[in-house]
C-alpha cells in the first residue's frame, strides 16, 4: 500500500538538494566551527554562509540571526532571556528580585495568545509559576484570528514583551502580526529612554514558507522558526534578534552564537537549514505553493460537500495555504486518525495525551469548540509532494470510516457527553 502522508505542518522530508549539501558536514568535513585550525575554519565557513542566506531572507543582518536546536528552544530563550534582561536592569539581583520588589522593581507583564504551541505556553506558565512575571492570554476569535484591539486593551505600563505566533500550527490561521508591530512601535514611541521597551515576538514556525517574513516589514524584535517544517533538517532553528534588543541568553556554556547561545553547532543541520531558506525563494517553490493552496481548496470543498457533518475550524480566507482543520460530529478523533493510519494515510489531531487521558486540543477549546467537536477533529497539512489522487483517495477513505465509525460509536458518544 502506498502511505499518503498529510501532515506537514508536524515535519516535513528533507529535500533531496539539501541533504547533498549537508552530507560532506558529516564527514569529510566534521570540523567544529569554534576550532582555529583549517578544519574549524572550513565548517565556520560553511555556517556563517547559512547564516548570511537566512539573514538576507528575513532582512536582517547575519548577526541577527542566533542558531537554536529549533523554535522551542528559540521559544524558550524569548520568553525567558527577555525576563532575565529586565531583571538585570530593573533589580538588584535577578534571583532574590521576585520577592524583593521595590518601586523600580514591578512585576513584568507578557502578553501571548492562549493558542500558542506548547513551548510558549509552558515558558509563560513557569514564569508565572516562579513569580517572575504576569501574564496575559488574549483568546482569539471563532474564526481563530487576534484583534489587535484586544492586545492594545491589554497593554499595562509594566507590559514587557508581546509573544504572538503568525500562523497557528493546528488551525493555520494568520495573525495580523504587522498591525500589531506597528501598535507596538506608536507605544514604544511614547516611551522615555529609561523605560523598558516594550518588544514583539513572534513564533513564525508556520509561517515562514507561505508568508511575508521580513523582519523590518513585520515590525518584530524577535522571530523564531524551526527548519524541519521547511524541508530542511531536524534539531535546528534560529531566532532573530533585532539588534539592541534588551535580552539574556539562558544557557551557559562557549561562546557561541554571538555569546547568547552556547553550544556546538550543528553543522550539517546548519548547512542544511540555508539550503533549505535559499530553496524556498526560488520560482519554482512559489508555484508550488500555488499548487499546495489550490490543493488545499479541492480538499476543503470536497470533505464539506461529500461528508454530512463535517465543519472546517478557522477562518476560510486568513489561513496558510497547507492547512484544512475538520471538526466531524459523533466521531472520535483519534479513532479516526488511527483507522486512517491503517490505511495508509498519516493526518494529526491536535489532541494531547495527559496522564493517560486524551485531552480536548487547547486551540480548538479556545476558538469556542465544546470538548466533544474538539475531540472529533482532524488536521490535514499538504505539502510539496502531495497529489491529487492523493486527496481522492483520503476522502474516500475518511467518508468510508466516518460512517462505519459513526454508525458504531455516534450514539455513545453523544448519550456519553450529554450526561457529562
Ligand atoms: N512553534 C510552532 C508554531 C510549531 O508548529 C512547532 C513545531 N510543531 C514549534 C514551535 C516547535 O518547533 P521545534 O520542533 O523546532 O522545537
Amino acid at each position: 500500500m502506498k502511505k499518503i502522508y498529510l501532515d506537514y505542518a508536524a515535519t516535513t522530508p528533507v529535500d533531496k538538494e539539501v541533504l547533498k549539501e549537508m552530507l560532506p558536514y558529516f564527514s569529510e568535513n566534521f570540523g567544529n566551527a569554534m576550532s582555529i585550525h583549517s578544519f574549524g575554519q572550513d565548517a565556520l565557513q560553511a555556517v556563517d554562509c547559512a547564516r548570511g542566506k537566512i539573514a538576507s531572507f528575513f532582512g536582517a543582518t547575519p548577526s541577527e540571526i542566533i542558531f537554536t536546536s529549533g523554535a522551542t528552544e528559540a521559544n524558550n530563550i524569548t520568553i525567558k532571556g527577555v525576563l532575565k534582561s529586565y531583571y538585570s536592569q530593573f533589580a538588584t539581583n535577578y534571583e532574590s528580585s521576585p520577592n524583593v520588589r521595590t518601586t523600580k522593581n514591578i512585576k513584568p507583564h507578557i502578553i501571548t495568545t492562549a493558542f500558542e504551541h506548547h513551548c510558549v505556553l509552558d515558558s509563560c506558565k513557569a514564569v508565572e509559576k516562579e513569580n517572575l512575571a504576569e501574564v496575559s492570554y488574549i483568546n482569539p476569535g471563532k474564526d481563530g484570528l487576534i484583534e489587535v484591539s484586544d492586545i492594545a486593551k491589554a497593554i499595562k505600563s509594566n507590559t514587557i514583551l508581546i509573544s504572538v505566533m503568525y500562523v497557528n500550527n493546528e488551525i493555520g490561521t494568520v495573525q495580523p502580526i504587522e498591525k500589531i508591530g506597528k501598535l507596538v512601535k506608536k507605544i514604544n514611541a511614547t516611551k522615555k529612554e529609561s523605560e523598558f521597551k516594550l518588544l514583539f515576538h513572534t513564533d513564525a514556525t508556520q509561517a515562514v514558507n507561505y508568508f511575508e517574513c521580513n523582519v523590518t516589514k513585520l515590525g518584530v524584535d524577535l522571530l523564531s522558526m524551526s527548519a524541519h517544517k521547511i524541508y530542511g533538517p531536524k534539531g535546528v532553528g534560529m531566532l532573530f534578534v533585532k539588534k539592541g534588543t534588551a535580552i539574556k541568553k539562558i544557557q551557559d556554556g562557549g561562546d557561541q552564537e554571538y555569546k547568547m547561545r552556547a553550544g556546538t553547532h550543528n553543522v550539517p543541520g546548519i548547512v542544511g537549514f540555508g539550503k533549505a531558506i535559499e530553496k524556498i525563494q526560488d520560482t519554482k517553490n512559489k508555484k508550488q505553493n500555488m499548487a499546495i493552496l489550490k490543493l488545499r481548496d479541492y480538499l476543503i470543498e470536497k470533505v464539506l460537500r461529500e461528508i454530512s457533518d463535517a465543519k472546517l475550524n478557522g477562518s476560510r480566507i486568513m489561513r496558510s495555504p497547507n492547512n484544512a482543520n475538520f471538526s466531524f460530529a459523533d466521531v472520535e478523533g483519534e479513532g479516526l486518525l488511527l483507522s486512517l493510519d491503517m490505511e495508509g494515510v498519516a493526518c494529526s489531531t491536535g489532541s494531547a495525551c495527559s496522564s493517560g487521558a486524551l485531552s480536548p486540543s487547547h486551540v480548538l477549546l479556545s476558538i469556542g469548540l465544546k470538548a466533544e467537536q474538539a475531540h472529533g477533529s482532524l488536521r490535514f497539512t499538504i505539502g510539496k509532494y502531495t497529489t491529487k489522487q492523493e486527496i481522492d483517495m483520503t476522502v474516500k477513505k475518511l467518508k468510508i470510516i466516518i460512517t462505519r465509525l459513526r454508525k458504531i460509536s455516534g450514539s455513545v458518544l453523544t448519550d456519553y457527553y450529554s450526561k457529562k
